[in-house]
């Protein structure tokens, strides 16, 4: 396995301004002190509910928002440390998708045109051979070549995030951030862009980083899962070793929480009390104490540590000072 991207002590904080000098007189964590490495060629998903930190993540890596501190280290070169103009280059390695296609791409371009656009700020292709190149891509994500004239509105949901996907293949990325990809999208139709993507994986040897709420969707697309709750890693496994055997209470209630028609599933349902704590005055010690039925006072004193376990793969990493004591049953919820 080659490393193709290692984030290291990742944090993301928003200033919150106030007082009548409109000093800075708070932070928003939203991202706080993450770590993981993606492999070239394997599809790693973040998941998490609104607000943990996934989408801030994305943008973090590509530099959209100045990091506040850490490292995102890609093939060799931490891109935190350079100039923010020589970002172009690594901006062609590095694509990202969005959920909505009409906010990413301009109403009054013709496809050919917002392709060829992105084309030219990297430097694909001389412009006389960009045409063909943009019609053999559309091909290739479903579309038909007279359709490069077409504007945004005259297509469907689907067919413009197919118009998203070509933009970001156009300038031949090695990896690709798929922000909510499909979420806007029906459950047909996110089959399909789904397929898409892991057929364009397989040709063109793409790595992704799929951004995502939504379980199913993820279950499908991933190899690897990183589980974020309020700015933190909460676990992090194999797609079989999260869904198979799950660690973290956060997780076990994120997976019980998926409708499946199985009456064991539903007693073993973890019922998570009250909604997501401010990320600006995150809890002391776990930062899920304040929802976890297994909460102890040591859960809310001392931070627990993505680690691994006797019950558990040794790629598979949780962050809870008592998971074995809960998978033996050992410890009481307390609902
Ligand atoms: Fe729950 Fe404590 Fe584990 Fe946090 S460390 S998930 S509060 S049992
Ligand atoms: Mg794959």
């Amino acid at each position: 396995k080659k490393e193709l991207l290692k984030v290291e002590g990742l944090k993301q904080y928003f200033p919150i301004k106030g007082g009548f000098l409109g000093r800075t007189v708070n932070h928003v964590k939203a991202v706080d002190d993450i770590s993981f490495t993606i492999y070239e060629g394997e599809t790693v998903s973040i998941v998490g509910e609104s607000g943990c930190g996934k989408s801030t993540t994305g943008r973090a890596i590509l530099r959209l928002e100045e990091p506040t501190d850490g490292s995102v280290v890609f093939q060799g070169t931490d891109i935190t440390k350079i100039p923010k103009g020589e970002m172009r280059k690594f901006r062609k390695d590095l694509q990202i998708i969005f959920q909505d296609p009409y906010a990413s791409i301009n109403p009054r371009q013709t496809v050919a045109s917002v392709l060829s656009e992105a084309m030219h700020i990297q430097n694909v292709l001389p412009p006389d051979q960009r045409r063909a190149r943009i019609e053999q891509l559309l091909e290739t994500v479903g579309l038909r070549p007279y359709q490069a004239d077409r504007y945004p509105h005259e297509f469907s949901g689907g067919q413009r995030q197919r118009i998203g996907i070509a933009r970001a293949l156009s300038v031949d990325p090695k990896l690709i951030i798929c922000d909510e990809a499909v979420s806007a999208l029906d459950v047909s139709i996110q089959a399909q862009v789904l397929n898409l993507l892991e057929e364009l994986q397989d040709e063109y040897g793409l790595t992704y980083l799929f951004i995502s709420h939504d379980l199913g969707v993820v279950r499908h697309i991933s190899d690897r899962i990183i589980v974020m709750y309020l700015g933190k890693i909460v676990e992090i496994a194999d797609k079989n070793s999260l869904f198979e055997n799950p660690q973290h209470p956060y997780t076990k209630a994120l997976l019980s929480a998926i409708p499946v028609p199985d009456p064991d599933a539903v007693k073993s349902r973890i019922v998570l009390k009250g909604d997501v704590p401010s990320p600006i005055d995150p809890p002391q010690g776990c930062r899920f104490h304040t929802r976890c039925p297994f909460a102890t006072d040591k859960c809310r004193t001392e931070e627990p540590v993505l680690r691994t376990s006797d019950i558990m793969k040794d790629t598979h990493e949780a962050a809870c000072h008592y998971m074995e004591e809960i998978s033996a049953g050992k410890m009481t919820p307390n609902y």
